[in-house]
């Protein structure tokens, strides 16, 4: 075990799998459905070489898309010329690629590190968008624990370009028809070939493949989307594509007054409209086991005079690029796998989250709790005992100095502020539009509940209470009842 997880493991949260388990949270949130995806049940698979044997119905895209890899690395690897051509039956190398590793997506071909020294004004955020690699990535690279810290001079390994659909601010993905290629699609949705082509890390001269999705990159105002049906004007996602565990918001505008409904993953969408009713705001929280894949949104707007128009769209659910981490739960703690011990404290939280208020308290990108570095991040694929990797950590973890003030990250309405069993003393925010935030282990609560927090106010004081096994502030951000990363609301204004 090296210093650094031993220094996570020493303040885990041991408490959060609890609501991980049996997706409690989500069936509380009003719709009564079942997850829609069963949890993973091995750590992601290291680096293989593997052979595959051509099935019928198969092309280099579904093969490619299988692997994690891409069609031009089979290809290569093979000795392929011409990738339309596949014989059933046929033993194709896969080569060495890592999964759904996060510096390294499907369909990308990752620069050499290069030195970057930090300078006056540079951010993890503004890094990332500057070198098109995600923020964790950054992190995990350089073993950076506390984005806040960054310092002036501080020597990074950054890959240039790693991620080029990371400059994409919206998109859509179109789904490649038979008789599809890419002058046509570039040509559907008013592109240039060069523009369709870079944002989805092909050549123009690349084939693509029925049933192959192809970003379909946008601009500041609006995905240029030429086939939205009347009174459907745009319709703008971001990010997109939308992630395992992380939230994603849809700015829509009619033509006219509508009421607009919809579903995605199996959950009804709560739909915010101003009131025009001709503007309307979307949050989504992804299910952190969500499986990584293409999943139908649909909208239905209906007039004052009861017309309906139906919009369906494919939209991309990424893998979220977690790590996994193992875990010997304490003598004293294995009560915590027990749904007696742990069931009535979560079902009271699941109530709390699970309401909706239509008036919307934060502004902006969300602060940041506690100014210490972060110990364990969201996501991670947690195995109890030897178990399964089916819980995931639910929240991030700030190491906080015991009795270090955390602050409210964004406005909102203090719904809950109390001592629990595992949780310690707990309060949750309600910021608004289904939002909520929560801070376990206080050493001592500075809210009540009905106080109205404004952004940057001390709320309480870090600790160890409830089923702690050290001082820290695990923070955890609900939308729509769902668990998601809570630093993604730090980088990403969703108001
Ligand atoms: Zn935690």
């Amino acid at each position: 075990m090296t210093a650094r997880l031993g220094r996570a493991l020493a303040a885990l949260c041991l408490v959060t799998l609890l609501v991980a388990s049996g997706g409690a949270v989500r069936a509380q949130d009003g719709q009564g459905t079942p997850p829609a995806t069963a949890p993973a049940t091995s750590p992601p698979a290291a680096n293989t070489t593997t052979i595959h044997v051509v099935q019928r119905g198969e092309n280099l895209f579904r093969i490619a898309q299988r692997y994690g890899t891409t069609i031009e690395a089979i290809a290569q690897a093979n000795g392929l010329r011409d990738v339309t051509q596949l014989q059933i039956g046929q033993r194709l190398l896969i080569p060495n690629v890592a999964p759904n590793a996060p510096d390294a997506p499907p369909g990308t071909v990752p620069g050499s590190p290069i030195e970057y020294v930090v300078q006056p004004g540079d951010s993890l955020l503004n890094l990332s968008l500057r070198y098109g690699t995600p923020i964790a990535a950054i992190a995990r690279q350089n073993n950076i624990v506390n984005p806040a810290r960054l310092y002036v001079g501080l020597s990074l390994a950054l890959k240039e370009g790693s991620n080029p659909q990371a400059e994409i601010k919206t998109g859509w993905l179109h789904v490649v028809q038979a008789d599809d290629n890419l002058y046509r699609i570039a040509a559907r949705y008013h592109l240039s070939m060069a523009r369709l082509a870079k944002a989805n890390n092909l050549k123009r001269t690349s084939v693509v493949f029925p049933g192959q999705p192809l970003v379909i990159p946008g601009g500041d105002d609006g995905p240029a989307l030429v086939d939205v049906p009347e009174p459907f004007a745009q319709i703008a996602m971001l990010p997109a594509p939308a992630e395992q565990g992380r939230t994603f918001t849809l700015h829509l505008s009619t033509q006219s007054p509508v009421r607009l409904t919809g579903t995605f993953m199996q959950r009804a969408l709560v739909v915010h409209s101003d009131e025009s009713r001709t503007h309307y705001t979307i949050l989504f929280g992804v299910n952190s086991f969500a499986d990584p894949g293409i999943y139908p949104l649909d909208l239905v707007a209906t007039d004052d005079q009861g017309r309906q128009t139906e919009l369906a769209r494919p939209v991309q659910v990424a893998d979220g690029g977690y790590a996994s981490e193992t875990i010997q739960l304490p003598p004293d703690q294995s009560d915590l796998l027990d749904p007696k011990v742990t069931g009535p404290e979560m079902d009271k939280i699941a109530r709390v989250v699970s309401n909706y208020t239509a008036q919307r308290y934060f502004d902006g990108p969300f602060g940041l709790p506690c100014p210490a570095p972060v110990t364990s991040q969201y996501g991670t694929r947690r195995s109890y005992d030897g178990g399964p990797y089916d819980q995931f950590h639910t929240g991030t973890d700030f190491a906080g100095a015991p009795g270090s003030p955390i602050y409210a990250p964004a406005a909102g309405v203090v719904v809950m502020a109390e001592r629990l069993h595992v949780r310690g003393n707990a309060t949750i925010i309600d910021h608004g539009w289904g939002v909520y935030t929560g801070y376990w282990h206080q050493a001592e609560i500075k809210v009540k509940v009905g106080d109205i927090v404004k952004p940057g106010q001390i709320i309480g004081l870090v600790g160890d209470t409830g089923r702690a096994t050290g001082p820290h502030l695990h923070w955890e951000l609900f939308v729509g009842g769902v668990q998601v990363d809570p630093l993604q609301w730090a980088r990403q204004n969703f108001s």
